[in-house]
């Protein structure tokens, strides 16, 4: 029989055990065991996908979609300059393409569409004519006071659409977007591309309708034993809003798809199931409403 001291000194450690429990950062341990190999057979949404003009002669629509077959992508979102060869293979295969519209086309190009003449008109025509979930991916290389009269109305097209912009910038850019039009929902197009955690993490938990493809960051993310522990927390923590990409921007990332998939199946492997699957495919599923999976290889 103990002591009413001893009780004591038992609850009292009982108490410091449990703040201590709950205090511990999220470690590897905690997040659970990795997918591993596993990772294989989950299903690839790829987010940042172009078919640009150069591309659709050696690279037609059958061989983008068998190229996504065979690395197990059931789909993807593609942007193309120009806005053709996104129609062309959304044409083609429907049930594996989500259309968003790119601004670039003729002239106007990443650094001069924001003041391009008739930019708004030809935006309004292509989305009324076909049916993009998104505007993008466009770049804002630097905050220009000549760029905000269309960077208004394209983030007000997009919440009057309920469509998402897709930006390639630093965070400046971001923050600005959601200035002009709060409603937005963005997809951060490669993290922030040169942005480090300790911007893209308080980024994301300032707004909760930021996401980002992690596209061109793989080899950032993978630059640890084996992850990158910023990288690592703030994936785990931000595991709902990330995805991947592949950023076809250059035939040569459609002669290396299949390794750029399996790149971005490497980073992966090293999360929990539930992490990974988020990542891969689930938070495209909420994003554009759709059911993806495996199912969907082989299909158009
Ligand atoms: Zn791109």
């Amino acid at each position: 029989m103990g002591s009413t001291k001893d009780q004591t000194m038992k609850t009292l450690a009982t108490a410091l055990l449990m703040i201590c429990v709950t205090s511990l950062p999220v470690s590897a341990d905690d997040a659970g065991p990795p997918i591993g190999d596993a990772i294989k057979s989950v299903p690839i949404f790829d987010a940042h996908v172009h078919y640009k003009e150069p591309a659709w002669s050696p690279y037609p629509v059958e061989t983008v979609i068998g190229l996504m077959d065979k690395s197990g992508v059931a789909m993807a979102l593609v942007s193309s300059t120009p806005d053709d060869g996104t129609i062309m293979l959304w044409e083609h295969a429907p049930g594996r393409i989500v259309p968003e519209l790119r601004p670039y086309h003729g002239a106007a190009g990443s650094s001069n569409w924001a003041q391009f003449p008739g930019m708004y008109d030809y935006l309004k025509q292509r989305l009324d004519k076909y049916p993009h979930e998104g505007i993008g991916e466009f770049h804002i290389h630097s905050i220009d006071p000549n760029d905000r009269p269309l960077l208004t109305q394209v983030a007000k097209l997009a919440v009057e659409r309920q469509i998402i912009i897709h930006v390639h910038s630093g965070a400046a850019p971001v923050k600005l977007l959601y200035d002009l039009e709060p409603g937005l929902t963005i997809i951060w197009a490669h993290a922030g591309m040169s942005e480090p955690p300790s911007v893209v993490g308080p980024m994301l938990d300032s707004y909760p309708t930021l996401h980002a493809d992690m596209s061109y960051r793989e080899g950032d993310i993978l630059r640890g034993n084996p992850i990158d522990p910023a990288w690592r927390a703030l994936i785990l923590k931000h595991a709902d809003r990330l995805m991947v990409g592949t950023d076809t921007w250059v035939n040569g990332q459609w002669d290396n798809y299949q390794g750029l998939i399996a790149e971005n199946r490497e980073w992966l492997s090293h999360f929990p199931r539930e992490v990974a699957e988020q990542i891969a495919f689930r938070n495209a599923e909420r994003l554009f409403k759709r059911k993806i999976s495996m199912d969907l290889i082989g299909t158009k």
